[in-house]
């Protein structure tokens, strides 16, 4: 299917003029700044950011091989769930396809904007069914949120099955991977060039170590980027995250570390939890978390919660029966985790 950003995008803003800040009017360097009504006196902050984020864009654009106009930042990857949400659902009219169980923020920013939020399941091995999916779409689907690898599942989707909804689909395929640094692939990056209706949202949060930062990272064709830099609030991204993050960026191997690390704790965890007898099933995981199905879920999270430990308890969510969502913490953490619920199966023998 043709995919026509003019016929996907609200029509307000299509026609939207954007906010034109001083520095928009100005880009060159001079030596007196009279144009932005700042305070004069050197604070260390006391000139506003640069709202194109020039620098910090033009080095991960190194990083992962992409022009710079194929990228935008976001105060966190919510931020950017938000824009796109705004800029191509018309409140009240238009709908979101989100394949369930899934990240939380989609259907959340979809509700706040008053776009119609449509649930179709996963299967139960947490893939896409293309044929149920189907069902859900009609002409006013303007967005499909996939996230690869899933949480709170911890798998990757099959290639083919996102390849066949970015073929079908004449909206937009959100691509969530926020915990890609952690899979055995590469994502999909490489292939933004053969799909225009590809956008690919990434963060500072999980890998990086910078979640209290807020900066997430959308990838997509220069034309969705330049409508989403039409609407995003202009200096959403502050002066501290930008120099901060610039730093981390332009490290060798910045990750490479922590990432080897966390994942053959990982599977030195799943062996662990494996072995124990109240422990049903231990989801493969492509990701830092482990999603862990026990015999009595609930019980495992309150022994954990009188000891100190919190972990997530995902038993409400579709196909998550019983089910707790473990974070691979530092070896030490892990090791008391693993203790407290020796602890949990004898206190049950
Ligand atoms: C943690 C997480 C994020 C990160 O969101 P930020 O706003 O960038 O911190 C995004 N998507 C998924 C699926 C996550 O689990």
């Amino acid at each position: 299917m043709k995919f026509d950003i003019n016929a996907i995008t609200r029509k307000n803003v299509r026609e939207l003029k954007p906010y034109n800040t001083a520095r928009d009017d100005f880009k060159g360097v001079a030596t007196v700044y009279l144009d932005a009504n700042e305070n004069p006196y050197p604070t260390e902050f006391n000139r506003y950011p640069d709202p194109k984020q020039n620098a910090l864009k033009s080095e991960i654009s190194k990083l992962k091989q992409l022009d710079p106009l194929q990228i935008i930042l976001g105060n966190g990857s919510d931020e950017i769930i938000d824009l796109l949400i705004r800029a191509f659902c018309e409140p009240g009219i238009d709908n979101v396809i989100i394949p369930q169980p899934t990240y939380g923020m989609y259907s959340v920013c979809a509700a706040i904007n008053n776009v119609e939020v449509r649930l179709p399941n996963l299967s139960l091995d947490f893939d896409l069914d293309i044929q149920n999916i189907n069902a859900y779409l009609n002409d006013k689907s303007k967005i499909i949120f996939l996230c690869s690898p899933n949480n709170p599942s911890g798998n990757l989707l099959e290639q083919d099955k996102i390849k066949s909804l970015l073929q079908s689909f004449s909206g937009i395929v959100v691509l969530d991977e926020a915990y890609i640094d952690f899979a055995d692939s590469d994502g999909w990056i490489t292939s933004l060039i053969d799909y225009p209706n590809l956008f690919l949202l990434q963060t500072f949060s999980k890998a990086w170590g910078l979640a209290g930062l807020r900066l997430g990272v959308g990838y997509g064709s220069k034309e969705i980027i330049q409508i989403l830099n039409k609407i995003k609030p202009p200096y959403n991204i502050n002066s501290i995250t930008q120099n901060i993050a610039l730093t981390e960026v332009k490290k060798d191997n910045p990750i490479t570390e922590w990432v080897d690390t966390l994942k053959n704790e990982r599977r030195i965890l799943e062996v662990l939890l494996n072995q124990f007898s109240f422990v049903e099933k231990v989801y493969p995981s492509q990701t830092n978390f482990l999603l862990v199905k026990m015999i009595n879920a609930k019980a495992c999270y309150q022994h954990l919660l009188t000891k100190g430990i919190i972990v997530r308890d995902r038993s409400s969510v579709i196909h998550c029966d019983n089910c707790l969502r473990i974070t691979v913490g530092t070896p030490n953490e892990n090791k008391e985790l693993i203790n407290t619920l020796y602890d949990f199966q004898n206190i049950n023998l």
